[in-house]
């Protein structure tokens, strides 16, 4: 079977890493089309919510096949493969760890045979309360080691969220379901599936986006609305807070498992989701537009040029130039896949650090005056090497200005950003981040402000990487860091191996 061997390399200089996002999860149920065909270009639109890993799960109505790989979706699959995986209906998934490390036994969907059939399941988030339910897992199954229960032998709270679905041999999936999703705390966007039917469900914060689509002949569900696009599905509506949806040949059918508490994470609209993503009903490109609209008018500077960190920080660049007057351009070209790579750099290329990801254009920046608009600062070692890179370049001056507020407390809730002792706002206060990253001046949009941008109500809003309010209890066994399922070092595993059965 086809297969990269080894990890991706993110890690080519770790130090400049930026936020990671957890997850995308994509499903399709539709007879007659090729879906795994559908899920490809679905988790391709999805690609920048993971990384690592790329699955595809596909069934027949008869059986359930799996095929997942370290890697990037298009290294994962080729067109044999694609055409290997049969069947009316699949789950797709691209992963960032959050939850248990970057390995092949954790990559997704998981599989798990169960006495009438089997499951196959993909998750986007990360969740909280992980000793509960391992302790949950341990009732229900006590004859077995849980981790051992996965075929995968996963680590993450993903494998044990399959585990406890696939404890109820006697019921329907979507009841086993509506009894286990209740005890999941923290975040969780899932699609699952078994031979026949389709099934989503968000958690009751609605931390993370999930959306349904509708096919000419079917349905679909997506972490974001593009991936619905690249796919022909029109956009029909939000997966609720705390709901669950069975979708078959009866149509979608809709459960709740949970009352909503609607939380949605803010750091969506600065970072994770593309720019062409609705959340909430707000498009994603508007709110960060007029987040730079409104850090011209708080952070005025006379300069000569606006130009963004590409590229998620391109339309707050926008729109600090169209409020400022000031002209816009570009001035750095970015390496999109230098780090996503199987091939480990050399040392020589890894002392290049920030200049593997980055090249600025010294005929735009030299002599210029210039507004370098950015999304976040977590550790600042990116926008000092940016500062320093500019101003080799020939800039006059650097005045930076980011489009979140100050990055002070750690997610547990699927986004990596580093540990709270890494993050440069837990430890500085602005004007000492300024002369730390060696910029003229630094201005960052205010927590009011970006919650504004948003259209959202405060109340219904996770902001706690901002103000380190928590809206969903952070036990302190969770607070561990994303290895804590490991009960020992994985066994290597062959890639690109077919799962099922
Ligand atoms: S802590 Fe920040 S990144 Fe995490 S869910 Fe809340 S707003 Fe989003």
């Amino acid at each position: 079977m086809p297969g990269g061997v080894g990890t991706s390399s993110p890690d080519l200089d770790p130090d400049e890493k930026g936020p990671q996002d957890a997850c995308g999860v994509f499903g399709v149920w539709a007879p007659g089309e090729e879906v795994a065909k559908l899920t490809y270009f679905g988790l391709y639109a999805l690609q920048h919510r993971g990384q690592e890993s790329a699955g595809i799960a596909v069934s027949n109505g008869r059986q359930i096949v799996v095929y997942k790989d370290m890697g990037l979706v298009s290294q994962v699959f080729d067109e044999a493969t694609l055409e290997s995986l049969k069947g009316h209906l699949a789950v797709g998934h691209c992963r960032y760890s959050t939850t248990g490390s970057s390995v092949w036994q954790n990559a997704q969907p998981t599989f798990r045979s169960t006495a009438t059939g089997a499951l196959a399941l993909a998750h986007n988030g990360n969740l909280t309360n992980t000793e509960e339910l391992i302790e949950l897992a341990a009732e229900r199954a006590p004859e077995s080691s849980l981790f051992a229960l996965n075929d995968a032998q996963s680590t993450s709270d993903t494998g044990l969220v399959t585990t406890l679905l696939a404890e109820f041999p006697d019921r329907k999936l979507i009841d086993a379901a509506v009894e286990v999703l209740p005890a999941l705390k923290g975040a969780f966007c899932l699609v699952f599936m078994d031979e026949n039917t389709l099934y989503a469900a968000r958690d009751p914060q609605g931390l993370h986006p999930l959306v349904l689509g509708q096919l000419d002949n079917g349905w679909v569900v997506a972490s974001e609305n593009s991936a619905l696009d690249i796919t022909g599905a029109t956009f029909v509506r939000e997966i609720e807070p705390g709901e669950i949806v069975a979708i078959g040949e009866h149509g979608v059918d809709s459960r709740r498992f949970a009352q909503p508490a609607r939380k949605g994470c803010l750091f969506e609209y600065v970072y994770l989701a593309r720019p062409d993503a609705k959340i909430a009903g707000r498009s994603v490109h508007e709110s960060r537009v007029d987040v730079g609209r409104r850090l011209a008018k708080d952070f005025p500077v006379d300069a000569d040029l606006v130009m963004p960190v590409p590229e998620s920080a391109t339309p707050a660049a926008i729109g600090y130039a169209e409020a400022s007057g000031i002209p816009y351009g570009h001035g750095l070209v970015k390496n999109s896949y230098v780090g996503r790579t199987f091939i480990q750099p050399s040392q020589t290329l890894r002392q290049l650090g920030i200049r593997l990801k980055y090249n600025p254009l010294r005929e735009v920046i030299e002599g210029k005056r210039i507004v370098m608009v950015d999304d976040s600062i977590v550790r600042g070692n990116t926008q000092r090497a940016l500062v320093r890179m500019l101003r080799e370049a020939g800039a006059q001056e650097v005045h930076v200005r980011i489009s979140s507020p100050p990055v002070k407390w750690p997610c547990f809730y699927g986004i990596d950003f580093a540990s709270a002792g890494e993050l440069i706002a837990g430890a500085m206060n602005v004007e000492e981040i300024c002369a730390s990253i060696g910029a003229d001046s630094l201005g960052y949009i205010s927590l009011e402000e970006l919650v504004e941008s948003s259209l959202q109500p405060n109340d219904q809003l996770c902001r706690a990487c901002f103000d380190g309010v928590y809206p969903v209890e952070i036990p302190e066994s969770s607070r561990s860091g994303k290895l804590r399922l490991e009960p020992r070092k994985a066994d290597a595993q062959p890639v690109g191996s077919l799962v099922g059965r």
